[in-house]
């Protein structure tokens, strides 16, 4: 039997070329990568303007994968966290976050992360594997299927389980498919990438012409902090990181965003405050403040409303932009850095020693 070549994850040019490689026109490539990311179509049978000789030749040489929606929890505040499952068994987590007006989808770029935060649990997971592009897409499709009428998704953050910059093509890869006008047509200023600072890769990215909005998470100003609270830090300290960011091409009007997690008696104190002012002078940015969100396992306390609202007054008091982000979803674990899985294996596993 012939390996099916599976479509879903292929760039415009690559589902081009392989609609030439069967002798057909580029044509008729961009007509499948419309039907597969425009329309979500999960079957070659639906794409009612290809000819029914072609469809019949591509169910038999290709596949439209697609993760499986496993699951949905739902949050007192509207949350909404998604299981997915991806066809080795592996699972990952997508949030659908609903505000006044729209809809931001918080994706996945890797199962698990080898990035080792000290107070995340994707970080206490440790690297299982990267995602495709095509399941870095597909968790928008999957959210797109369970939409009720009249919702839209308007915003689109890397922020799920992973650290996007370390699985670079691929997520660059879906990025691309993400914002064309054929594929979903989410416009670039409305997608953010949110990375714990990979310096060179944050080089690339800049390169890119993307022109997705970069936020960093940076959690100390100081190395000696930053060291122990993100241990990439000491690859890539904070001198280092600050000169990429400084030079990284802004379009006009955008800024970077920062996001501090304010962790109770480790970095929330009115000096490091003001060692944050000092370290973003003259930089177009705003700072999300996110009150650290507790989990047994994390060894660190969220700070006091009075502690958050001190630390936020003295960065104003600076004339920088800080907001405090209440992270949503908490009952569900779907909050920042409570997103964690097992794969289909293990849940089986631990379901038979249940039962
Ligand atoms: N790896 C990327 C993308 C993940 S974004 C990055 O680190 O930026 C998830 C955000 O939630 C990051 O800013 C992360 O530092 C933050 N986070 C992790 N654990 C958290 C916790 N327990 N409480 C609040 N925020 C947390």
């Amino acid at each position: 039997m012939l390996n099916k070549i599976d479509l879903k994850g292929l760039s415009l040019e690559e589902m081009e070329r392989f609609v030439a490689d069967h002798g057909e026109s580029a044509y008729r490539g961009r007509q499948l990568f419309h039907w597969i990311y425009g329309h979500g179509a999960s079957a070659f049978a639906e794409m009612t303007d290809l000819p029914i000789a072609l469809r019949a030749r591509l169910a038999e040489r290709a596949s439209i994968g697609a993760l499986v929606h496993l699951g949905r929890e739902v949050s007192r505040d509207g949350t909404r966290k998604y299981l997915c499952g991806c066809t080795d068994g592996q699972a990952i987590e997508t949030v659908l976050i609903p505000d006044e007006r729209r809809l931001t989808a918080c994706l996945s770029t890797q199962v698990g992360c080898a990035l080792a935060c000290a107070f995340c649990l994707t970080g206490h997971m440790g690297f299982v594997r990267h995602l495709q592009a095509g399941e870095i897409v597909d968790q928008v499709l999957v959210l797109q299927q369970d939409l009720q009428p009249g919702e839209r998704i308007g915003n689109l953050v890397l922020m799920g389980m992973g650290e996007p910059l370390h699985n670079y093509d691929a997520t660059v890869k879906a990025l691309t498919i993400l914002a064309h006008p054929l594929g979903l047509a989410y416009p670039p200023r409305r997608i953010t990438l949110s990375t714990v600072g990979l310096v060179p890769e944050i080089v690339r990215l800049g390169q890119s012409g993307l022109g997705v909005n970069l936020a960093v998470s940076l959690h100390a100003a100081t190395d000696e902090l930053r060291d122990r609270l993100v241990p990439i830090n000491r690859r890539y300290p904070l001198k280092v990181l600050m000169t990429a960011l400084r030079a990284y091409p802004l379009p006009p009007r955008r800024r970077l965003t920062f996001e501090y997690v304010l962790i109770d008696g480790v970095n929330d104190r009115s000096e490091d405050a003001r060692e944050l002012v000092r370290l973003l002078r003259g930089l177009r940015c705003k700072i999300n403040l996110l009150p650290l969100n507790e989990a047994p396992t994390i060894l660190f306390r969220r700070p006091s409303q009075e502690h958050v609202e001190a630390f936020q007054r003295i960065l104003k008091s600076a004339g920088i932009l800080a907001t405090i982000r209440e992270s949503r979803g908490r009952d569900i674990s779907a909050a920042c850095g409570l997103l964690a899985t097992v794969s289909t294996e293990k849940r089986l596993d631990t379901q038979a020693c249940l039962t």
